[in-house]
């Protein structure tokens, strides 16, 4: 079992993660929470200030600001407490108020008239789009009332666990929060599945078990080469086994076939730079063939959540069928941690906000400049869930967009300009209309003439991204809208 959730564990990795880290903020809100909750129960029994606790401890391991852990501390106060809002700012201050106020709204606000899935789905999106922070508090609080989920009724159980799988896990993956999605995945899986989690959770721990000695001395030999023969220093060699809810997925997609699942067990090396990446690569290569088919440049060609790592499966010793994952410490972070694994934080673990996902900005855009929302959850749902494809500019800069896209949604994603005076595209070196659909890996080139007075509306036909939607129809407006004054200003005749 897992250590209790207590201030002290909390102050420890705080500590742990930034010695010279000013944790006041923190114990205030601390104490703060615990005076407003007392007297209050989890359905466990427990102290409520145990879940407020466990959320601000995960927060805490996510490395995240002294503001989000506070946060994490104070989420339940103004919805389970008379305490309100502003006196949290007095309190606390603005930021600290902000988030608090945005979970609670989350789980307040009510949309009439749409399914729950379309409800949920906006009122994260509405949230995220002021505050990202506010969605990773969610996840935190979120994990917790799930590892304590079987006191409540079981219809209750099903719900939160099938909205943890459709909503909140495809979240925390599109922002490469994998540690995040593992852990809700698992906890849904087993509340959904329970045999099919109890079968599987016993397939892979016994071999896992069974393998252990022999993984053991791959990791020796692989260990020993690389520094020996090599000299390229290692920061760590571990054996990860496959979380349960993906391996399902897998299972399901290959016949329950256990033997087609070859990363079930996976030797993960870490290495300082990326250089070191391809050599290890090389390295593993000599030593064992590779399976045809299965090496994976993620380094080159990172998954569209930003996933980056170089995969490969090989003929191990004595025939056993091995995937290694080879990766820099940075890059393990990020796989873990995700868009947080970004923000960087001073000394005194305030954080400074660098927001690289283009599409978390992408979408706080769109809520400002949409305004009915029933339209932005279309928009939002259809592109943050659909996959996405890396194309390239012709100076080698990877964009991201969501699959389908075609010429004029990549021209428009660089610059309204671009997208405005685009004539012709050239995908590959190739003419192409500009209307065909773009795939991953296409290096994209596009045609303009400056004369060009503004976008065509067939484009609205075809574009698939809603920032290309969005910028046409607010030219066509814009056209419309000269015209009509220009009318309305020439004199008659
Ligand atoms: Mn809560």
């Amino acid at each position: 079992m897992s250590t209790p959730p207590t201030f002290q564990r909390l102050k420890t990795i705080l500590l742990t993660n930034a010695p010279k880290r000013d944790i006041e903020l923190v114990h205030r809100a601390y104490h703060f929470a615990k005076d407003a909750h007392k007297g209050q129960r989890r359905a466990s029994g427990e102290e409520y200030i145990v879940h407020p606790l466990a959320t601000a401890i995960t927060l805490a391991k996510m490395r995240l600001d002294n503001a989000t852990v506070a946060a994490g501390l104070l989420h339940d106060v103004s919805d389970d407490t008379p305490i309100t809002i502003n006196e949290i700012e007095k309190e606390f201050g603005y930021d600290v108020a902000q988030l608090v106020s945005g979970v609670t709204k989350l789980g307040k606000v009510r949309y009439r008239g749409i399914d729950r899935y379309v409800e949920n789905l906006r009122k994260m999106f509405v949230a995220m789009a002021q505050d990202i922070r506010v969605i990773i508090i969610k996840f935190a609080d979120r994990l917790h009332n799930l590892k304590t989920i079987q006191y409540l009724p079981s219809e209750k159980q099903q719900r939160i666990a099938k909205d943890t799988l459709e909503i909140y896990a495809p979240i925390a993956n599109r922002l490469g929060m994998g540690d995040i999605r593992d852990k809700l995945e698992d906890l849904s899986f087993k509340i959904l599945y329970p045999n099919e989690y109890e079968w599987l959770g016993h397939l892979v721990s016994s071999r896992f078990q069974e393998k252990t000695r022999y993984l053991k001395s791959i990791q020796r030999k692989i260990s020993h080469e690389l520094t020996q023969k090599y000299h390229i220093p290692i920061l760590s060699v571990h054996g990860r086994t496959k979380h349960l809810y993906s391996l399902y997925r897998k299972l399901l997609a290959r016949d329950r076939d256990i033997t087609k699942i070859y990363d079930l067990i996976a030797l993960r090396v870490v290495v300082n730079t990326v250089g070191d990446c391809y050599t290890v690569l090389g390295v593993i290569h000599t030593l064992w063939r590779p399976l045809k088919g299965r090496i994976k440049d993620y380094i080159a060609q990172p998954k569209p959540n930003g996933y980056q790592s170089l995969h490969t499966t090989v003929f191990c010793d004595d025939g056993e069928i091995v995937e290694f994952q080879i990766r820099t410490q940075t890059m393990h972070d990020e796989a873990e941690y995700g868009i947080t694994a970004h923000w960087h934080y001073d000394e005194r673990g305030a954080v400074a906000f660098d927001r690289k996902l283009s599409w978390a900005k992408e979408l706080s855009e769109w809520h400002h400049r949409i305004q009915d929302s029933h339209q932005l959850v279309e928009t939002v749902k259809m592109d943050v869930f659909r996959n996405r494809i890396f194309v390239f500019t012709p100076q080698g800069d990877a964009i991201d967009l969501p699959e389908d896209s075609t010429p004029v949604d990549f021209a428009y994603h660089i610059h309204t300009d671009l997208g405005n005076q685009c004539v012709a595209a050239k995908v590959n070196d190739r003419l192409c209309s500009l209307d065909t659909a773009l795939h991953n890996g296409d290096v994209v080139e596009i045609l303009v003439n400056k004369q060009k007075r503004g976008p065509d509306p067939v484009w609205l036909e075809f574009v698939h991204t809603a920032t290309a939607r969005n910028k046409i129809k607010a030219h066509l407006r814009k056209k419309t809208f000269d015209r009509i004054r220009r009318i309305l200003t020439t004199p008659a005749m």
